[in-house]
């Protein structure tokens, strides 16, 4: 596949976004475990850009080989189709380890729970151990999850919550497994003084989160219905909240992150402060889209999230970023970029 439209734009402002420090990328070696995912294919193809060299660890369990492919003949970027769970050694010397391999829609870590712990216990060990055999920084991406269901004095929900999970609950696979993680990258970080710097991801969105099937999250699926003319499905009365970043965005927050070393050993939330309920996404995709499709009301999942909207004020402070796309142009790129696989598939 050729690098999408929306994708190439996204990328040329990360470009101008970041001038300062892209050159520190320049030839570096990065080991990125998910990086034919969402999030993780954004990155490759920004490091690859900046003169890195990758190696990709990936099962394509929900990544896409035609979101890397173009990056394969650059001669700077190999796969490892393997689980990250299996990898204990690899032949490169990685400067950074960056693990982001996950299954992050619900729906489909409450279908594959034992992969997904698998994942995020023995695959983050794995990547810990190799991080720590070459002195590399890692970078672990965590998730809103790790806060389960804060009561509403907790929202905004800044680093220092503790979080309130359900430790046996459907979703507890994906959210103690990252908790779990966390806890293992701090670990590592006091014992051996390995550079360990977490994020917690608050529902980030865009070009190349998936959006065919029964997997995929709320803003490709609601855009996907609307489309297609079928039921926008809102679970529950839709009165639920998230806060919805777009992933240029959330990019460039992680190589703040990555370049700057005041995060050594520390979490930040990277998301936007800027909250708003599902029915509410459904009625703006609805009017975005000029879509004749009703908005149905389907049963509430379990163990749900009310609300989730992250503090963000550390990240900002700290490091200087905060989320610049209005919910309104980020949805725009998303449609568009939908619109084109939809046409290119039929
Ligand atoms: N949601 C919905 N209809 C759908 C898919 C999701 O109303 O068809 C809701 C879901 O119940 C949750 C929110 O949208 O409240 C976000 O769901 P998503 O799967 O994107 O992930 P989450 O933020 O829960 O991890």
């Amino acid at each position: 596949m050729v690098l999408e439209h929306e994708v190439e734009v996204g990328l040329n402002e990360l470009d101008r976004r970041l001038e300062k420090v892209r050159d520190v990328f320049e030839e570096m070696n990065i080991l990125i475990t998910g990086g034919c995912g969402f999030i993780g294919s954004w990155m490759c193809d920004l490091l690859i850009r900046w003169g890195s060299n990758i190696l990709c660890i990936d099962n394509l369990s929900t990544g896409k080989i035609d979101y890397i492919d173009h990056l394969m003949k650059t001669g700077r970027f190999k796969l490892i189709n393997k689980p990250v769970e299996k990898v204990k050694e690899v032949e490169f010397r990685p400067d950074v380890v960056i693990h982001m391999a996950a299954r992050a829609s619900p729906e489909d870590y409450m279908m594959h729970p034992v992969e997904t712990i698998l994942a995020n216990t023995l695959g983050t060990y794995n990547m810990l151990e190799i991080a720590r055999k070459h002195d590399a920084i890692f970078l672990f991406t965590s998730t809103s999850e790790v806060y389960g269901d804060p009561e509403d004095e907790y929202i905004p929900t800044p680093e220092k919550y503790w979080g309130r999970v359900n430790p046996i609950g459907p979703r507890s696979c994906y959210d103690e497994s990252k908790r779990l993680s966390e806890a293992m990258c701090m670990a590592y970080h006091r014992e051996y003084s390995l550079d360990v710097r977490i994020t917690r991801i608050f529902n980030s969105y865009g070009p190349r989160l998936r959006w065919d099937g029964a997997y995929a999250r709320v803003i490709p699926r609601f855009i996907y219905q609307a489309l297609m003319g079928q039921p926008i499905t809102v679970h529950g009365d839709g009165s639920q909240t998230r806060s919805f970043t777009y992933i240029v965005d959330t990019i460039e927050a992680h190589i703040l992150v990555m370049t700057d070393n005041r995060a050594r050993g520390e979490v930040f939330n990277i998301g936007n402060n800027r909250e708003i309920s599902i029915l509410e996404l459904a009625r703006i995709i609805k009017e975005l889209t000029k879509s004749s499709s009703e908005i149905v009301f389907k049963p509430q999942r379990p163990d749900d999230p009310k609300r989730r909207c992250p503090d963000i004020s550390k990240i900002v402070n700290m490091l200087g970023w905060k989320p610049r796309t209005e919910l309104r142009e980020g949805l725009m790129l998303t449609i568009s970029w939908i619109k084109s696989h939809l046409t290119a598939s039929h």
